[in-house]
């Protein structure tokens, strides 16, 4: 058997590819898109006045194309992209594993964490659409096919606006998510106890008991404030607290889990097998959220799915961007594993930002839909989608 010794920058050199030249690499756009907004909007620690995504096109001498999207600082993943490109064109597109490793090699020692894996995960789903569109299968069935064909999905909202007042906003902002036709909301704390506590009071009257609600702190509070709001919070029937602390208090979240009264979630700001097996070895959280835009990509995201099984935790992917960020997560969402393994299991819930983003629903020829309450996972080639390279001009930086 031939050893193989990376790193192989040419496709033709490759000892098993040599002379097939299936699909090289010849091109790596990066398209940042940003756009100011409105009205801003908080959450407790983060103003949002503009919105800020960056977008991977992976061009090869096929005519195929590939896009993926990073989660995080789009200046940063863009130059990281860029940094990384030269370890990419020349070599086959298939070869997703052996490129992520040495992506990951190449980098490890400016950061093990973050913004180099927001990078790779960009690369990585771009990746994978255009092995699914080589194959001319979606992705989900490359890696080992779907549990389910769609996912019911939460409205995240909820963030505080500002200049307005925060009940009489929140709640009317919460109506229009059951007008929409959400069975499920999450909701935006870290405003303050007394408030919060307001807050999810007057939504949990407005919703009733049959819809779903959930709060994310964005890790507004220490282990003593959120141990509080936990037991202020708890007889409003909250489905998960997430990012109750900063990520980094590992030993918090532990705590705050050990009060056995509402889940804990956690883990959008967590990266690769190796920051998410030393949150669940430690016990963390009940439910992760792993970013697949963040995590390290569709490679390592669907890694992740063994050591939740392995440490009896949920998962429930985190989302935040673009429909190419959803569609990527929409893949992930199809092969999470039922849990329990039982015919009554509920999948995990998708989560779908309804904050302001005027980019939401026009990048794609055909955006994503939520419809009485589910989202289709896009079943065509690659990621399923089509993006509108039209739409995308109005969204680039201004010189
Ligand atoms: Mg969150």
């Amino acid at each position: 058997m031939t050893q193989l010794t990376p790193p192989y920058h040419d496709v033709r050199q490759h000892p098993l590819t040599r002379g097939k030249n299936p699909m090289t690499i010849k091109a790596i756009n990066t398209h940042l898109l940003e756009q100011p907004l409105a009205r801003p909007f908080e959450s407790s620690a983060m103003r949002f006045s503009v919105r800020r995504h960056l977008l991977v096109e992976i061009e090869c001498d096929n005519g195929l194309d590939g896009w993926g999207e990073c989660l995080g600082n789009a200046d940063i993943n863009a130059a990281i992209v860029n940094a990384m490109s030269p370890h990419l064109i020349g070599r086959s597109a298939l070869d997703i594993e052996p490129i992520w490793l040495e992506l990951y090699n190449q980098f490890r020692d400016q950061g093990q964490r973050g913004a180099t894996v927001n990078a790779i995960s960009g690369i990585d789903i771009a990746l994978w659409d255009l092995c699914g569109k080589y194959h001319n299968a979606p992705i989900y069935q490359l890696m080992g096919g779907a549990f389910r064909d769609q996912v019911p999905a939460y409205a995240t909202g909820g963030f505080r606006q500002v200049g307005v007042d925060r009940i009489s906003s929140l709640l009317q902002e919460v109506q229009g998510f059951l007008d929409a036709g959400f069975r499920a909301v999450k909701i935006k704390i870290g405003f303050g106890i007394a408030l919060d506590i307001e807050s999810i009071a007057a939504v949990r009257e407005l919703i009733g008991p049959d819809i779903r609600l959930m709060i994310d702190a964005n890790h507004g509070y220490d282990a003593v404030a959120a141990a509080q709001v936990i037991r202020l919070a708890a007889p409003f029937d909250i489905d998960w607290f997430e990012e109750p602390v900063v990520p980094e208090a590992l030993g918090s979240y532990r705590r705050l889990r050990d009060l056995n009264s509402i889940p804990i979630a956690g883990g959008e700001t967590w990266h690769t097998r190796w920051g998410i097996a030393e949150a669940l070895q430690q016990g963390a959280v009940d439910i992760l959220q792993p970013d697949v835009g963040g995590v390290g990509g569709l490679s390592e995201a669907r890694k992740l799915l063994t050591l939740c099984d392995i440490h009896g935790v949920r998962c429930v992917p985190h989302i935040w961007g673009t429909d190419i960020a959803l569609a990527a997560g929409l893949h992930f969402h199809a092969i999470i594993p039922p849990s329990p393994p039982a015919f009554e299991a509920e999948s995990a819930w998708l989560e779908f930002d309804q904050s302001d983003n005027p980019m939401r629903a026009v990048l794609l020829k055909h955006p994503i839909e939520m419809i009485d309450g589910m989202v289709r996972i896009p079943s065509g080639p690659g990621l399923g989608i089509e993006v509108n390279r039209d739409a995308l001009s109005p969204f680039y930086r201004k010189p």
